[in-house]
């Protein structure tokens, strides 16, 4: 059987071998993004993906074999084709949270695949046109070259209450501005874009449900990421630039999430790589599709980070000498029992997903938002509880270099030592490790991705509200009361008489 998956050290090399992008961060142009180490941390994260894929432990999770080809491939870049595969998802995406306590960005791409794939099916079906092809021949060469696919989904809107086309700059959302007779010009930007600097290709999308005179945003093609004419702005991370000076100050010593501004200055798309253009119609399943898919997404990373969380929680209270209260136990017990919920969520979505018409399935619609409604609410509850256990040293531990000092390490060994049996500096990187995840770098991933990745929670309850069975609940509730006549049933039998 075909196997078709780079190691951590292909997938290096293959970022190597990109064109020279044009990238700033803290207002310089970047050289090389592998050795820079602000953002290679991001890359490692997404090596890891690679890397978990060829470790026996984890392969069966990270690969499986493409029903229709029949060639195994990452589950990075597989269809969803069957419940099963949206119940892996999530396995996987646990493992590698708690494997690298951070966002490891693959998934976006990852759930954009499934969901376009869906709907140029359908358009094709009913409009006779030609994507699906177009794009089933873009997936394939993804699974066979084991490509990263940045899913670019979220425009940067301008003014949120006027529509694409009223917005005094009519860039605020991407869009066509030329058709030619070999393919079209992109502009516009896309914000958010998760580890957009440590992908190989990008998949646009339309970001909200068009109408009809708005068809030049609707748009959906592929680009590779060093095309010309693309322009990459990172964001900041609290405490990113600890990773300047490497050491434990990082909390998290190798792996970090990635944002960053894309912008589409003027970017041509060849017509092979246009997989929507004009089909407004087409536009809001895609959108409530990656939607669902990539809320559901977020029960399996979430839950891992939260892994590594209470791990650390606990560990900083056995450091310190309190594991045994009951109030630090219950603590425990009630920050596992939010991450399962999480947890639960993904994997109920996945086990009520449907088939769509081209065979590819989604995710529970309901089920994914109200999951993902929990993680805009839980990560919080669960990062409080974390920095109560870890007591106020998480807010006031000095530096790594201070430990290193010969006065002041003497001092900073004698005064925060807990026991003979834990070193001081032990000690100091459980709590670095705490912040990093609760106020640091890993806080982007942890909290205000949980808040605002996957669309923010006013996005999930609108969907909740138009998928939840309001008139089935009243019927039910009507029936037993008496309002509405019950239906008819056999009369139950009488106690037994002896
Ligand atoms: Fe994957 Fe989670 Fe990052 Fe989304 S937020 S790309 S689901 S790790
Ligand atoms: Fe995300």
């Amino acid at each position: 059987m075909r196997v078709a998956m780079m190691t951590a050290e292909d997938y290096l090399a293959s970022l190597r071998g990109r064109r020279p992008m044009e990238i700033y961060y803290l207002g310089e142009r970047v050289k090389d993004p592998l050795t820079h180490p602000v953002i290679r941390s991001a890359i490692n994260a997404v090596a890891e993906t690679y890397r978990a894929a060829h470790e026996s432990e984890t392969a069966n999770l990270m690969q499986d074999v493409d029903a229709v080809t029949g060639i195994r491939v990452s589950r990075f870049t597989k269809l969803y084709q069957s419940r099963e595969d949206l119940r892996a998802k999530t396995l996987m995406q646990r493992q590698l949270g708690r494997r690298t306590g951070t966002c490891f960005q693959r998934c976006v791409g990852m759930d954009a695949l499934s969901s376009v794939e869906s709907v140029t099916y359908e358009m094709d079906q009913a409009l006779g046109t030609h994507y699906h092809d177009r794009f089933l021949s873009f997936v394939r060469r993804v699974q066979q070259e084991d490509l990263m696919v940045d899913g670019a989904m979220t425009d940067v809107k301008g003014n949120r209450s006027l529509r694409p086309g009223e917005q005094p700059d009519p860039d605020m959302y991407l869009r066509a501005v030329e058709r030619r007779e070999d393919g079209i010009v992109i502009r516009g930007a896309k914000g958010h874009q998760t580890g957009v600097l440590c992908s190989h290709e990008i998949l646009v999308m339309p970001t909200l449900a068009l109408r009809p005179g708005e068809e030049d945003y609707a748009v959906c093609c592929s680009v590779p990421v060093d095309a010309e004419g693309l322009v990459y702005i990172h964001g900041r991370q609290a405490s990113d630039t600890r990773a300047l000076d490497g050491g434990f100050d990082q909390g998290n010593l190798s792996f970090s999430g990635q944002e960053c501004l894309v912008v589409f200055d003027d970017v041509f798309v060849p017509w092979e790589r246009v997989y929507m253009l004009g089909e407004t119609a087409y536009t809001g399943s895609l959108v409530e599709r990656f939607g669902a898919l990539h809320r559901q997404s977020y029960a399996g990373c979430k839950s891992g980070m939260g892994d590594v969380l209470i791990g650390a929680a606990a560990q900083a209270v056995e450091y310190s000498g309190v594991a045994g209260a009951s109030h630090v136990r219950d603590k425990l017990v009630e920050m596992t029992h939010l991450n399962e919920t999480v947890y639960a969520g993904g994997l109920a979505a996945a086990s009520e997903a449907k088939a769509l018409p081209s065979g590819t399935y989604l995710s529970d619609v309901l089920l994914s938002n109200v999951t993902k409604l929990h993680v805009t609410r839980n990560p919080y509850e669960i990062a409080r509880l974390a920095t109560d256990l870890a007591g106020g040293l998480v807010g006031t531990l000095p530096s790594e270099a201070d430990f290193r000092h010969p006065v002041a390490g003497n001092f900073l060994r004698k005064y925060l030592a807990t026991g003979e049996d834990v070193p001081p500096e032990n000690r100091a990187r459980i709590l670095r490790l705490i912040e990093n995840i609760v106020a640091g770098r890993n806080a982007v991933s942890y909290l205000i991705e949980s808040m605002h990745g996957a669309g923010s929670p006013q996005a999930q309850r609108v969907i909740i509200g138009r998928a939840a069975n309001f008139a089935e609940q009243k019927a039910a509730a009507r029936r037993l009361c008496g309002v509405d006549e019950a239906p008819e049933r056999a009369a139950l039998p009488g106690p037994a008489a002896d």
